[in-house]
């Protein structure tokens, strides 16, 4: 029999999340000119685009603007989208492997890393990562509480995620009344009574993990003065030794907001935003209630270990953050799939250039792929998974090329559909989310805002319903 990939045998691929690598994977498959293709895009929840809808903040509203490629791939013919199928409780993978040649999970990194100190599960001490989820109205973490009528909060980590909840908690609810946060994020945000944000990094501002642009606009809230200590940024001989040999202009410019932040005299705003550098949390210290009311931190010193890479290392110097809140915001984490091998140590499914890797030998598995942070770990920005997924899609083109993919039982789309129907009634097309789309649209217009979001299963299937559901 020919390999699969022309129009009497169609190539069958089922991409499960819908984040940016799944959408990047099905469009380099769907540009393929010579492939006959179709791809079916699975999401767990009833609404698309991953971490563009509840990650990326909802005052960077034009960076959400990709989801209009977005679009494009899902209006190719060939393209089907299943929203509100969680794969691995509606349907398994050997369920999918029995009508699709190829099974690619795009699946993110959904949970957090933990800082792993004493006092870390007190109340008032969070991660990240819930509190994104939770003021862009994932369906998750809408129930979640946040007691912001503390003073003080810290955000450990200075990566862009620390920038983000460090600039959200900074920010006025006149700034936050145009985005598209959730209402009940607003609203809480909006009898906020904090005044301190810290941002703690455990290195120097040259390792500093977030971006120019990102950290100077710190510097431009509306309601929050930017603080820098002078003593923390000044580099010492290792940093200083690693920028002389650097040619990255960026690393430059970093240094020089800093320094600006560091001279810049406060002009009195409501709220003060500190960056730290050279401190690390040991240990978070609870009340009588058991919440936090205290972050212990330790001063480094930086050396440099057997590769080069300078780490930090702690001095006999420690120091009593008074903080009521506490946000780690020390890096993403992956979680297992059902079925699937995994790297518990770095989170993602263990792969050669998306490849899944199974054991007992570490063999590729034929017709299983990844992409994005569930192959490669939780970093890189949007634009970082599109590389990501065309080296998939060469794989699996390659695999297609060698005759190394499985033949699926039951090929035919209408059969998937049906099984996929069966199992999950409520499951949404791409249709009905251009519907939701529109209604949420047309919530924010006369707030002045992008949209108003449904942030429950319930009210979207409720709004579907009104509209008239597509099937
Ligand atoms: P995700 O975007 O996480 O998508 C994974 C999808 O898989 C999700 O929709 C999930 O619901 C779905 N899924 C998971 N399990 C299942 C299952 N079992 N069945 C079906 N579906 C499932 N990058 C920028 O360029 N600019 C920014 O401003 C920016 N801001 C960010 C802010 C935050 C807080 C974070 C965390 C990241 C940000 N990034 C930003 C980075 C960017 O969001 C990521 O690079 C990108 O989203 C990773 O894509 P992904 O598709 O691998 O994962
Ligand atoms: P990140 O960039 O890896 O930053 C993680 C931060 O946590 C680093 O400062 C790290 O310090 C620190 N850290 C780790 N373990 C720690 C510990 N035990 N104690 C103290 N600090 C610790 O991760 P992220 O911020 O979660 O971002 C994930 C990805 O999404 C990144 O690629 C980011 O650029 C991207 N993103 C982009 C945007 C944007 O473009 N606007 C917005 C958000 C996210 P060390 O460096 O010392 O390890």
């Amino acid at each position: 029999m020919s390999n699969p990939g022309t129009a009497d045998r169609p190539l069958r691929v089922a991409v499960v999340g819908s984040g940016p690598a799944g959408f990047f994977v099905a469009q380099h498959l769907l540009a393929k000119p010579d492939l006959v293709v179709t791809v079916d895009l699975y999401e767990r929840l009833p609404t698309p685009f991953g971490l563009v809808r509840f990650g990326v903040a909802p005052d960077h509203e034009e960076i959400k603007r990709v989801t209009r490629q977005f679009d494009k791939v899902a209006a190719k013919p060939g393209f089907r989208f299943f929203g509100n199928v969680d794969v691995g409780s509606d349907v398994t993978l050997p369920e999918l492997a029995r009508h699709y040649h190829i099974i690619c999970f795009t699946t993110g990194a959904e949970t957090d890393r933990r800082m792993g100190i004493p006092g870390e599960d007190l109340a008032r001490s969070h991660a990240a990562t819930e509190f994104v989820a939770w003021f862009n109205g994932h369906p998750e973490y809408r129930d979640r509480q946040f007691d912001l009528s503390v003073e003080s909060v810290a955000v450990v980590g200075v990566g862009n995620v620390a920038v983000d909840v460090a600039r959200i908690l900074s920010r006025t609810a006149e700034e936050l009344s145009t985005t598209d946060i959730a209402d009940h994020a607003l609203e809480a945000l909006r009898q906020s009574r904090v005044k301190e944000v810290y941002m703690l990094g455990r290195r120097g501002p040259v390792q500093a993990a977030f971006t120019n642009p990102e950290v100077k606009e710190l510097g431009e809230l509306a309601g929050a003065d930017i603080h820098v200590m002078e003593d923390e940024i000044e580099l010492d001989p290792l940093s200083r030794v690693e920028v002389e040999q650097s040619d990255d202009r960026k690393l430059q410019k970093k240094l020089e907001i800093l320094r600006e932040f560091a001279a810049h005299s406060p002009a009195g705003k409501p709220r003060t935003l500190t960056i730290r550098f050279l401190v690390s949390p040991v240990e978070l210290v609870g009340n009588e209630a058991g919440q936090v009311e205290g972050l212990r931190v330790v001063r480094n010193r930086l050396v440099a270990d057997g590769s080069g890479r300078l780490r930090p290392e702690a001095t006999d110097q420690t120091e009593l953050l008074p903080v009521g809140l506490v946000f780690r915001s020390v890096g993403y984490h992956g979680i297992p799939l059902a079925r699937l091998p995994f790297d518990q140590n770095r989170g993602i499914v263990p792969n050669e250039r998306g490849r899944v890797l199974a054991p007992p030998r570490d063999a590729p598995w034929p017709g299983v792929y990844v992409s994005g942070w569930i192959k490669r770990g939780p970093t890189g920005v949007i634009g970082t998974n599109k590389k990501d997924a065309a080296e998939t899609v060469e794989a699996m083109l390659e695999d297609l090329a060698a005759g190394a993919l499985p033949s699926p039982a039951d090929p035919e789309p209408a059969a998937v559909e049906s099984f996929v129907r069966q199992r999950q009634p409520a499951t949404l097309t791409y249709a009905d989310w251009q519907r939701i789309d529109k209604l949420e649209t047309a919530r924010g217009e006369p707030q002045g805002r992008p949209r108003v979001k449904f942030t429950s299963t319930e009210k979207i299937l409720a709004a579907l319903n009104r509209e008239g559901r597509d099937r």
